[in-house]
């Protein structure tokens, strides 16, 4: 990581440089659309604004969305241009961590870019990447963004969707799904229709979520399922507004 920027860790603004760096670089492998520049923009001023640190609230969630996937029958990684630019391996590592399937699942979905994508995640280590065959729905969207995998995402239990636009989360909520959400803004829909809303960096998250899944990986499933009972949605979002609120930056 450290040698992709010429720039030493110990910068202040680190890993608000390598996150732009990736997302450049993303754009020019074709793995990341422009309308993804956008995106990382209005993430990367709610992450200013919550001091570019993992809040404890984020960390419990973390812990949670961990509980959630060593516990599912059918996990799900939904990954689209920026996640693939941003933790490409880190994705594959949790993959490996709680038994989850990826799946590439773009707002702006073309055949080049999600050929683009699935590459890059084996590049970088990952395993089976779905999300190609595009022979399931999601009921309630229009033709393109409703597509995906029927083995996938269609039949998951639970799906993790970092930076995912809220009329998909929404109808991935109504479709049963327990839906993880990492999404730094703690407005947005995404996070308020999540069962698990993670306000937290994907840079720092992902790696997060496969930490604890390790440390609680020989935890029973009576374990799991209290640690995922205590879990309050709108106090961890609340917690977060507060942050930003307080103005306590780094
Ligand atoms: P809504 O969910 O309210 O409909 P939206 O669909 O308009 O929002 P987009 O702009 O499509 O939201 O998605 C970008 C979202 O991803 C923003 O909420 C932004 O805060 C978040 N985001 C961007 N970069 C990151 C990142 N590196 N880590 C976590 N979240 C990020």
């Amino acid at each position: 990581m450290a040698d992709e920027l010429d720039i030493p860790e110990s910068h202040p603004r680190y890993e608000s440089l390598l996150t732009r760096h990736r997302i450049e670089a993303g754009v020019e492998k074709g793995i990341t659309s422009k309308q993804g520049l956008i995106a990382e923009g209005r993430g990367e001023a709610f992450d200013y604004l919550l001091g570019e640190r993992t809040l404890e609230s984020a960390e419990t969630a973390e812990r949670v969305a961990a509980a959630h996937l060593l516990l599912a029958d059918r996990p799900v990684l939904s990954v689209n241009g920026n996640v693939a630019a941003l933790v490409p391996g880190e994705i594959g590592e949790l993959a490996a961590a709680t038994g989850a399937e990826i799946e590439v699942n773009l707002f702006n979905r073309t055949d080049e870019r999600m050929a683009a994508i699935a590459s890059h995640l084996r590049e970088h280590g990952a395993g089976e990447v779905k999300g190609l065959d595009a022979d399931g729905r999601i009921p309630g969207l229009e033709h393109e963004r409703a597509k995906v995998d029927a083995d996938g995402i269609e039949s998951a239990d639970v799906v993790l969707v970092p930076l995912e636009d809220g009329d998909r989360a929404e109808a991935l909520g109504e479709m049963g799904k327990t839906e993880i959400v990492i999404d730094l803004n703690p407005l947005s829909r995404s996070a308020q229709v999540a069962a698990v809303p993670i306000v937290d960096n994907v840079l720092r998250a992902v790696p997060n979520i496969t930490a604890h899944a390790r440390e609680l990986d020989e935890e029973s499933d009576a374990t799991l399922e209290a640690i995922i009972a205590e879990f309050d949605p709108n106090a961890a979002l609340q917690a977060a507004e507060q942050a930003i609120r307080s103005g306590d930056l780094k």
